[in-house]
């Protein structure tokens, strides 16, 4: 129905004042039930079209679209004054609601059945044309939605979005309180919490030369809180990144952080399932609890990511079927990866296939028909393990040599993980196993307790320090740190880290000989730590706790494919505000208040 775009001619129209008038209903309330009464809607004109005698105006607020008309031969004035209507008008329209015709029967939109009947019309403002249409549909590069964040907003899947999150976040709220967890605040002007990140600096003005850190996470202020006998805290949060700023990340992101006293992880996870429950059935769904688990060291052996997305079938080891360094190399996997219902791929399919595998390392068998002629026994051996069907996809890997690093056995598990997903998500099409609608949950537990950085050349925590070891590698710490293992736990949605947690250390010693594990000299770690190290020799108790991704959340919850898209004002990819146009160069004064010289401007 949008006819050709229109111009407002601001200042034409005359405007019309608020004065006491009150809304009766919303733009979404209407029903064929309600024919006869009489109503005043407020919203804006989201379409338009005049028939001459009759004017139709789609009138929309954030919960939906009534359609309202003026005749000709009801109100001359009112019609004329809906004359100069524009798209994007506020207005005000008060009248008796009707029956539609069956004809006219709208049934894509909860208030089709009904028309408000013109009486009145107040213009409350105009508006310029907006930048683009306002319809779900519209394709327009994100650059200029962004720049024109105010308008995007009212379209209705963006108000659906917001309202969605709104809607979770209460949810989370009402589902905590409800559990005895305290809502507490913690500083956004603090010092550096290593959660792996650059930090965001703020510099002092009182005291030139020193700088605060927004925090990565309230990690520290939360275990704190654990130590000042609050026994169960949350806070929906926001966190601060400096991260080169890849795929979907934001350098400000909400997360849903909790802690608690004297709880082991599965009390963690009896708080976090139920609570996911409720989140899920506010977006329409409903999910099973509990939900499965895995240790990291299944998650690899099986999927070759800590991450698995459970809606696609794990890999096999089928290296024990086939002779001996047949396939591959002695000592090392040989992963069966196989996706049920693809049909028959063609050949450059299939060669694109064996280059993703190589670039990775990979010597990918895809020949089922040449790998049945050498080795019969094997193959029957093969298509039993895996559940093999003729219209199936199956194909093998292994590494192409000897896997370097210091924990090679996952370089090859995670090469062959990246080509059962890589296949997964090409062929989508065919065997839709990737249904956006289904959610797999999944925990992911005992991660190990360090990880390898390979540009310093020492281990590095791989949740973060203050995550507890497991009591039996506690010895181990120093002598064998690759293989300690954490009480640390991920929970992962559809192949998505929708957050992570872990058991904490509540004893100094214990920390001290994780810091020492870590390479941080006794003065670093009481420069940067001293005040939880002091903390932790008042009574500390067990604590442990979790973090999860709201914006990660909602994204999926609203079916989106971009956190962007439910954060009301997002940041670029490159980490710009395009509306207010931050981050942006601040006068000289401010600098020099701040004791701050810019090297180059
Ligand atoms: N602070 C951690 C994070 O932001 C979560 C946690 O351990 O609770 O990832």
């Amino acid at each position: 129905m949008p006819g050709a775009p229109e111009t407002a001619r601001a200042g034409t129209v005359s405007l019309d004042f608020l004065g006491d008038l009150r809304r009766t209903h919303h733009c979404g309330e209407l029903r064929a039930s309600d024919a006869g009464r009489r109503a005043l809607l407020m919203g804006w004109v989201h379409r338009r079209r005049d028939l001459g005698g009759v004017i139709f105006v789609h009138l929309r607020d954030r919960e939906g679209v009534t359609q309202v008309v003026f005749h000709e031969n009801l109100d001359p004035e009112v019609h004329r004054k809906a004359e100069s209507l524009r798209l994007e008008y506020v207005i005000a329209v008060e009248g008796r609601v009707e029956k539609r015709s069956p004809e006219t029967v709208n049934p894509n939109i909860p208030t089709g059945e009904i028309e408000l009947v013109a009486e009145k019309l107040w213009i409350l403002n105009d508006s310029r044309t907006p930048p683009f249409p306002l319809e779900d549909a519209v394709e327009v590069s994100e650059e200029v939605r962004l720049k024109h964040r105010f308008v995007d907003l009212r379209r209705p899947r963006m108000q659906r979005n917001i309202m969605l999150r709104s809607r979770v976040s209460f949810a989370v709220r009402e589902f905590l309180t409800s559990q005895g967890f305290l809502e507490i605040e913690t500083p956004f002007m603090t010092r550096s919490t290593p959660e792996g990140a650059r930090d965001f600096l703020v510099p002092s003005r009182l005291q030139p030369g020193c700088f605060y850190a927004l925090p990565q996470s309230p990690q520290l202020f939360k275990q704190l809180l654990m130590v000042s006998g609050m026994d169960k805290y949350f806070q929906i949060v926001r966190c601060f990144r400096d991260e080169d700023l890849r795929a979907d990340r934001q350098p400000e992101f909400t997360q849903i952080d909790l802690e608690m006293s004297f709880c082991q992880q599965e009390r963690i996870f009896e708080v976090i399932e139920p609570m996911l429950v409720k989140v899920c059935e506010v977006a329409g769904y409903r999910i099973r609890t509990p939900f499965p688990r895995l240790s990291y060291e299944e998650a690899m052996r099986r999927y070759g990511t800590d991450k698995p997305d459970l809606r696609v079938p794990p890999m096999h080891a089928v290296g024990d079927l086939f002779p001996a360094g047949a396939l591959a190399a002695d000592g090392w996997p040989l992963m069966a990866i196989h996706l049920p219902g693809v049909g028959a791929l063609s050949r450059r399919e299939r060669d694109e296939l064996k280059a993703f595998g190589a670039e990775r390392g990979l010597r990918v068998y895809d020949d089922l028909k040449r790998l049945e002629r050498e080795f019969p026994q094997a193959m029957d051996g093969l298509r039993a393990r895996v559940g093999y069907a003729p219209e199936d996809l199956l194909l093998l890997a292994s590494w192409a040599g000897v896997p370097q690093g210091q924990r090679p056995l996952e370089t090859v598990l995670s090469a062959c993980g990246q080509l059962r997903m890589h296949a997964a998500q090409k062929y989508n099409e065919r065997h839709r196993l990737l249904d956006p609608r289904e959610f797999r949950f999944l925990w992911v537990t005992d991660f190990p307790m360090f990880e390898w950085d390979e540009q310093e050349q020492r281990w590095t925590a791989a949740h973060h320090p203050f995550t507890s070891p497991h009591d039996e590698d506690l010895d181990k710490l120093t002598s064998d740190p690759a293989s300690c293992r954490a009480k640390s736990y991920d929970l992962v949605l559809n192949g998505i880290e929708l957050g992570s947690g872990s058991i904490r250390i509540h004893r100094r010693d214990v920390q001290a000989r994780v810091f020492d594990a870590l390479g941080f000299t006794r003065e670093e770690a009481e420069r940067r730590f001293g005040f939880l190290l002091e903390a932790l020799e008042y009574g500390a108790p067990p604590h442990g706790g979790i973090a999860l991704g709201l914006d990660r959340l909602v994204m999926i919850l609203a079916g989106e494919g971009t956190i962007r898209d439910v954060i009301a004002f997002p940041k670029t990819s490159r980490g710009a505000d395009l509306m207010c146009e931050a981050p942006s160069p601040v006068p000289e004064q401010q600098l020099r208040e701040l004791g701050i010289t810019l090297l180059r401007r």
